[in-house]
């Protein structure tokens, strides 16, 4: 098959199409021919290098992936060849005592699809059956690999970590991002009010077409000023965070007493300063969230399959073009997923 591997760390430029052996199914897994893979900028860290995720080389990157099954390992029984599936990106044991407890993303052995496995910048991938959903005809491939980390994610940080609900005042932080269009859906889909930043006068006017009641340039305005005002001096309940420090003290400022904030992600950086006596005083929560279980994910794509969540695609690129596409999402200028085609 063909896949996009690289042999050493780098840029998006240390990244070739070559001819590797087909991937065999092992017990217990699905090989999946690739019809879609969405870009992650956890790709880039990847690729980079670092401790945080070791890798052997070559390596495939690609967490989120759809396609069509194209054989299974013994023992799988309710997935059969041709049938059109999402990938989970989250590979968790389903043994240890935080899979049993229903926080399988918190596995003792947790990885993420192309973050140690090898992942969907190929034409064919193999993962562990209960990763793999089927989807509905109705869901076009292309949508189907561009929802799970990103709605994965930003689920579990306002619906399960940030206790949502249809009230709350929600300021979600870079909503250009993958993750920040998926927030500002999840909280207009539970109701609540969303205040959303962006750098641009065409990224906002696209966070208001996602469903943004207000906007702010942050680039031109103080976050936490607009989120104030917007809140008649009352503040935001939640913030979702995944920038870091570029703005953190704006996302501080902008909690109501006893707001959540909640980060995902350090895009600017991995320190922030944070006033403990603001925290006590105010009763405020800081909390962190790792990807999701696969509970929310199949909640996730019911409410995909019944297109009351989608996916917002930037660009799609054929796999041949994996360093153009790269190096499209390292420049930030789009807005939502960018998407391989094998
Ligand atoms: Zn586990």
């Amino acid at each position: 098959m063909k896949a996009a591997i690289f042999k050493e760390h780098g840029g998006p430029e240390t990244i070739q199409i070559a001819t590797v052996p087909d991937p065999k199914p092992d017990a217990g897994d699905v090989i999946v021919q690739v019809k879609a893979c969405a870009l992650n900028h956890l790709d880039l860290w990847v690729l980079k290098g670092g401790p945080a995720y070791p890798v052997g080389l070559p390596h495939v990157l690609g967490a989120d992936v759809s396609g069509v099954i194209e054989a299974v390992g013994k023992g799988v029984s309710d997935l059969k060849r041709g049938q059109r599936v999402v990938i989970a990106p989250g590979v968790s044991c389903f043994q240890c005592d935080r899979c049993k407890a229903g926080q399988d993303n918190l596995c003792e052995t947790y990885s993420i699809l192309g973050a140690k496995l090898w992942g969907g910048y190929a034409e064919k991938v193999k993962v562990p059956a209960v990763n793999v959903f089927p989807i509905p005809d109705s869901l076009p491939f292309e949508e189907a690999a561009a929802f799970p980390l990103t709605f994965l994610t930003a689920w579990h940080m306002l619906v399960t970590r940030g206790g949502l609900k249809r009230w709350h005042y929600v300021l979600v932080v870079g909503a250009s991002s993958g993750v920040g269009t998926a927030a500002i859906q999840i909280a207009k889909l539970h109701g609540a009010f969303v205040l959303a930043t962006a750098t641009s006068d065409e990224k906002l006017q696209q966070a208001r077409a996602l469903g943004a009641d207000a906007v702010v340039d942050s680039s031109k305005d103080s976050i936490a000023h607009v989120a104030r005002a917007w809140t008649q001096k009352r503040g935001v309940d939640i913030v979702f965070e995944h920038v870091g420090p570029a703005t953190w003290d704006q996302s501080v400022g902008s909690l109501a007493p006893g707001g959540r904030l909640i980060t995902c992600g350090a895009t600017t950086g991995p320190e922030v300063k944070l006033d403990l006596r603001y925290v006590f005083s105010r009763e405020l929560a800081i909390l962190g969230a790792r990807m999701g279980t696969r509970a929310e994910l199949h909640d996730i794509l019911s409410l995909i399959a019944a297109k009351k969540l989608r996916a917002k695609i930037a660009k799609t690129f054929p796999l041949a073009d994996v360093r153009a596409a790269l190096e499209y999402m390292e420049q930030r200028r789009h807005f939502g997923k960018i998407v391989l085609i094998p």
